[in-house]
């Protein structure tokens, strides 16, 4: 840190005060203190809603309408299909969301979660999207809890939903800090509570992932840590932690640690060594995590500006161009021509070419699509033992290739 950016963060730490902390801000801190910074303190964060935002605010508004029935009338039942799709659709209208994948996706949840929700009995339902505010050392910690469910004496279910395209590990569900506090937070309000079930409702897969329940002693560590980076939050210090998720980041482009890695001004490792020992590894699987980041924030930025582009030069009277800088843009038309099928097969036919010659020279067949087509279609036509013969012989002729790729995923 220079000592411009020191001066800044000092006064930060005289001025900054985190009075009304909720789990969403002090996570963002621990993933990267300086976008906390940008965002909470500088206020320079750029806007946070995008689809998939505003797609999980719909999806969590069609449940909060639907469990909030049974919190209001008291009564127990299933969650109903069509009026959880309503909701649904409503809300997407209301959020102004557009995009025809997204609605059939949400239009899927809700009918996988209704058929996956069993009954709940009269006056389960504690609450839906239930507020907190409660003291934590000097910081209020606010907070809503998505749902919470009373299914017998002291026994409480917190449930918070997600529309995460991939599952929690089991050690993201043991540390999870947002259902330790949520966990926290039931035991302060109901003080009846002596068991607190934690779950996570994966909307998008349809199932739920049950976190370990916490001890006493687990919940106080958890606690401990939260509160440690509530005071944190309003240190003076907010390094920035360039990571695999920056190019989402609300403040990439006003990062200057980031933008720098884009503009290639700094390179975060400088070697390798030998590459086989753990820290060579561990740099390299980080650099590599990074560098993948700015790739997606480069073509992001490239598509922008070549959009921008594509429509100053339509603005451009006929056959002139935009020029700056020693460059200039101009349009090129590049044609795409695609025959259809049917087109090709019936002229050649007609004209005496046999149509299997083309078929042989031009025409292959994923091997995932065929098979598709054997499973759904030859095994109910012909049988399984015919669709199985089948299958072998076009497998005894299939060219095989194989490539080498690098795939990094979590190490257990
Ligand atoms: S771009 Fe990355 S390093 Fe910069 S503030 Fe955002 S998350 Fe932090």
């Amino acid at each position: 840190m220079d000592t411009e950016e020191r001066e800044m963060a000092e006064d930060v730490k005289e001025g900054f005060r985190n009075d009304h902390v909720s789990y969403s801000r002090v996570d963002m801190y621990r993933q990267c203190p300086k976008r906390f910074r940008l965002k909470y303190i500088d206020g320079d964060g750029g806007k946070t809603d995008t689809d998939a935002t505003r797609f999980g605010t719909a999806c969590h508004r069609a449940l909060e309408e639907e469990f909030g029935r049974f919190v209001l009338t008291g009564e127990g039942g299933s969650p109903d299909a069509a009026r959880l799709k309503d909701g649904f659709a409503k809300a997407f209208a209301d959020e102004g969301l557009t995009d025809q994948d997204l609605f059939m996706t949400g239009m899927g949840v809700m009918e996988r979660f209704a058929a996956a929700h069993g009954s709940v009995a009269p006056g389960q339902v504690v609450g839906v999207e239930l507020p907190f505010r409660l003291e934590l050392g000097r910081h209020t910690v606010v907070g809503f809890i998505d749902r919470l469910d009373r299914i017998g004496p002291g026994e409480y279910v917190v449930t918070d939903y997600k529309t995460n395209r991939q599952p929690y590990e089991t050690e993201e569900l043991e540390t999870s800090m947002q259902l330790s506090l949520y966990d926290w937070a039931v035991r302060k309000m109901f003080p009846d509570a002596e068991v607190v079930h934690l779950r996570y409702w994966m909307l998008r897969m349809g199932y739920v992932q049950m976190a370990p329940e916490r001890d006493a002693a687990t919940l106080e560590r958890h606690m401990e840590y939260f509160r440690t980076l509530c005071d944190g939050t309003e240190g003076g210090e907010y390094p920035a932690r360039v990571n695999g998720l920056c190019a989402w980041c609300d403040s990439c482009s006003v990062c200057r640690e980031f933008q720098d890695l884009c503009r290639g001004d700094s390179t975060p490792l400088k070697t390798y060594g030998d590459g086989t020992q753990p820290d060579a590894v561990a740099a390299i699987l980080e650099e590599r995590e990074v560098m993948a980041a700015v790739e997606r924030y480069g073509k992001k930025r490239k598509e922008a500006a070549d959009s921008y582009l594509k429509e100053a030069v339509k603005c451009c009277p006929e056959g002139e161009s935009i020029h700056g800088g020693g460059r200039k843009a101009v349009l090129i038309r590049r044609t795409t021509v695609k025959h259809g099928a049917q087109d090709v097969f019936d002229i050649l036919s007609a004209n005496g070419v046999p149509v299997v010659d083309l078929l042989g020279k031009v025409l292959s067949v994923k091997n995932t699509d065929l098979n598709g087509y054997i499973s759904k279609k030859l095994v109910p036509d012909l049988g399984r033992m015919k669709a199985m013969e089948i299958e072998a012989e076009l497998d005894s002729r299939a060219t095989t290739s194989t490539s080498l790729s690098v795939s990094v995923v979590e190490d257990a």
